[in-house]
């Protein structure tokens, strides 16, 4: 399949999918979910309707689709009965397919999806008391093979589209139910006020789940702004965040052109130990990344770049390595906070987890420093949600079945 093919520039560690626009359907009709309100405005010109008509149309639509969660054209009730049929002929408003839904013991959910070229990738929904924070991915697998994370090790890889990324978030609005409900003929402007004043579940969104979101810059960026935009799922960018394992060059465009929060995938603090653990660390050093934290966009002693580091025993835990970790934050004067994620194990792993006395030693060294570094609680670890475990199960049977297959030919 075409859009599976990696495209290799310069560089051993960072093949770039090629990313595609509108998923094209067998049935020759067109997703709008996850376009702009304006391609769905031209989509709708290109189908026939007058400039006015498309502008108008666009805009109902673009509220059902984000506002509403309706996925059918026939629910539209403010779009001309006779139109509804017409646009349905024409357009899908589509959600990724649930091959699995998975329940922690801990309240995590994790959801197994499937593209409509048939790819499976995860997303994880994680409730706390005050929020609920949905992870979400950019990429089927990953291309950058860190050596203690599971998806790392996944050989298929393709780019998630917009419309994949923003329908991770719509189908956990479904699953939660947080559409508004009964508000099909109320009032615009009253509804809205309605449902965002309740308490919602999902408040958060981190683009923590497979893949790097920076090698799939255009898609997340366009996902993140319909997720954004207060015509579409009108979420605050503060209540957003991204993480890289450190693409460089893309970081201050991230800031820019995306605006949310920055985490950073640290995980150790000299280049022999990053080379071999974050190996694109080879291509993108230390330095360069914290001078790039140091620039970033919108960072601030009130919106703080969270240094994510993995505690690996034995490999990244020692006081001399918390040490150099405070040392660096403040060489580059980063407003920074640090979150340390105890190691989770999947089969094959070649590391261990630190022990709970390290990591609470490691974590208050870099605290007495003035630099708040909290321990992350593992969440749906039962159900390999936990951080660095997703790896789909579709993917390993794949797997099996050709190596089946070879055996047999
Ligand atoms: N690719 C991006 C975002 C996805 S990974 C990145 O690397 O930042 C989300 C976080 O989980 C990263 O900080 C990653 O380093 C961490 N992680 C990966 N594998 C892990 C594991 N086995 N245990 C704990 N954290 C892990
Ligand atoms: Fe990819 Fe992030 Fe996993 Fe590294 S930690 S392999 S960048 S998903």
């Amino acid at each position: 399949m075409s859009d599976t093919a990696l495209m290799p520039i310069p560089g051993t560690v960072d093949p770039v999918p090629v990313a595609r626009d509108i998923t094209p359907r067998a049935d020759g009709r067109a997703d709008l979910l996850g376009l702009p309100k304006a391609r769905i405005r031209e989509l709708l010109s290109e189908a026939g309707l007058d400039d006015r008509q498309a502008k108008l149309r666009a805009k109902q639509i673009f509220h059902w689709i984000y506002h509403r969660g309706t996925t059918g054209f026939e629910a539209m009730t403010d779009i001309a009965k006779t139109m509804r049929p017409w646009l349905a002929e024409r357009f899908v408003i589509d959600r990724p397919e649930v091959v699995e839904a998975q329940h922690s013991t801990d309240g995590t959910r994790k959801w197994l999806l499937r593209t409509s070229d048939g790819h499976d990738y995860e997303m994880v929904f994680i409730p706390d008391a005050d929020r609920g924070t949905l992870c979400v991915s950019s990429q089927v697998g990953c291309t950058l093979n860190c050596r203690f994370c599971h998806t790392g090790t996944m050989r298929l890889v393709r780019n998630l589209t917009p419309g994949e990324i923003v329908g991770q978030v719509m189908l956990a609005r479904d699953a939660l139910g947080e559409w508004p409900k009964g508000a099909m003929d109320v009032a615009d402007d009253a509804s809205e006020s309605e449902y965002r004043a309740d308490g919602r579940l999902l408040t958060n969104i981190v683009m923590m789940g497979m893949g790097e979101p920076l090698y799939n810059f255009d898609n997340v960026k366009g996902a993140l702004a319909i997720v954004m935009d207060g015509e579409g799922l009108a979420l605050s960018k503060r209540r957003i965040t991204l993480s890289t394992s450190g693409v460089v060059p893309m970081m201050e465009r991230c800031g820019e052109e995306i605006g949310v929060n920055l985490a950073v995938s640290l995980h150790a603090v000299t280049k022999d130990l990053r080379d071999e653990i974050v190996p694109l660390n080879r291509k993108y050093g230390i330095e360069e990344l914290l001078t790039a934290c140091a620039a970033y966009p919108g960072a601030s002693n009130a919106r703080r770049i969270t240094f994510e580091y993995v505690m690996l025993k034995g490999k990244n835990d020692s006081d001399e390595d918390a040490r150099e970790l405070v040392r660096l934050i403040k060489q580059f004067k980063l407003p920074a906070k640090v979150n340390l994620i105890p190691f989770n194990p999947w089969p094959g792993a070649p590391y261990e987890c630190s022990t709970p006395e390290r990591v609470r030693a490691f974590s208050d060294i870099v605290f007495e420093a003035g630099i708040s570094a909290p321990v992350r609680t593992p969440r749906g670890r039962d159900i390999d949600a936990a951080c660095g475990q997703l790896k789909t199960a579709a993917e390993k049977k794949s797997r099996a079945e050709r190596d089946r297959e070879a055996s047999a030919a």
